[in-house]
């Protein structure tokens, strides 16, 4: 079975379409194998069997000749349920689910810097998934509110709860979503960009998940250097004050998980710089965490009065 040029020989408009459809020829009776492979194909090959299917179902074939034709193209064996429903306009490959357009808004910039940071992309099978596991309840909801806005669902995708990993989930699919996202972070500087609202969520989502404040020190952690350069230059614009890069050495050490108590060597080391303590409100003005938890600390710290006056040399000793 050559399941490699599906993509390539499917044409919308083009020669592999001859007119009317031929009767199927019963030596030409694909195997189970074919009709099985259907269920794999990527989401542009669907794709591009839909407008073939809708070209034809133009052209007053039955569902039988457009099946044979299909085939006969392209050796996919589609079942006349799904070629009625698509006709009919009951299914869709790219799915009610999956629209999603490039729009820039604080909600959009939120998703993008969850995937930056603590989220990730995933492809099981049909499912392009973007999948957010942590601890703190708020910030999955937030995380599942955005990515419910960017997708027009009406409702937010459910935050699951696994007691095992003690961590609060949410798992949104999107096709499109999932494209758009999977590129390097780079390539989406004109949605984190657009306006302040825009940079204030994605730095915020950032913050949710690598930011980390302990009295009076907000520090952000990552092992991508470019990535915490960029956000600098971002805060910059905020008006709020970083120190400098920082790497720490920990390529090559040790890492217990908590969780199986099985050991890793790290194999990257890691960079992070802090908030600047005077530019502390700042951020809390333009930024702040949607996390309560790291808020609250956020919050303490304001109210904490500096142990020495702040000035640019002085600021290390601040706590
Ligand atoms: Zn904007």
């Amino acid at each position: 079975m050559n399941r490699g040029p599906i993509g390539t020989t499917l044409t919308v408009n083009g020669s592999s379409i001859s007119g009317r459809g031929t009767f199927l020829d019963p030596g030409r009776l694909p195997d189970r194998k074919e009709v099985r492979i259907r269920k794999y194909l990527p989401f542009e090959s669907r794709a591009r069997l839909h407008a073939l299917v809708s070209e034809l179902a133009k052209r007053s074939m039955s569902y039988q000749q457009i099946q044979t034709q299909i085939f006969d193209s392209t050796r996919i064996w589609l079942s006349k349920g799904s070629i009625s429903g698509w006709v009919r306009g009951i299914h869709n490959p790219t799915g009610g689910k999956n629209t999603f357009c490039a729009v820039a808004s604080p909600e959009l910039a939120y998703v993008i810097g969850v995937i930056a940071g603590d989220g990730n992309l995933n492809v099981h099978g049909y499912n392009y998934e973007m999948l957010l596991s942590v601890t703190d309840r708020d910030f999955a909801e937030e995380f599942s509110r955005c990515l419910a806005k960017i997708l027009s669902r009406r409702n937010p995708y459910r935050v699951r709860r696994s007691e095992k990993r003690n961590r609060w989930i949410v798992q949104g699919s999107s096709v499109l979503l999932y494209q758009f996202l999977n590129r390097p972070w780079q390539n989406l500087k004109s949605f984190l960009e657009h306006c302040e609202e825009c940079t204030a969520a994605f730095l915020r989502a950032f913050y949710d998940g690598e930011g980390c404040i302990s009295a009076r020190l907000l520090r952000l952690d990552n092992t991508q250097a470019d990535i915490l350069l960029y956000i600098q230059g971002l805060l910059r614009k905020l008006g709020i004050e970083t120190t400098d890069l920082n790497r720490r050495k920990l390529a090559g050490t040790e890492l217990i998980d908590p969780l199986n108590g099985r050991i890793y060597v790290r194999n990257k080391d890691c960079f992070d710089f802090r908030i600047r303590a005077r530019s502390l409100s700042q951020f809390e003005q333009k930024v702040g965490f949607t996390i309560t938890r790291k808020q609250q600390r956020l919050a303490n710290a304001l109210a904490t009065r500096p142990r020495f006056h702040p000035s640019p040399s002085a600021n290390r000793l601040i706590v």
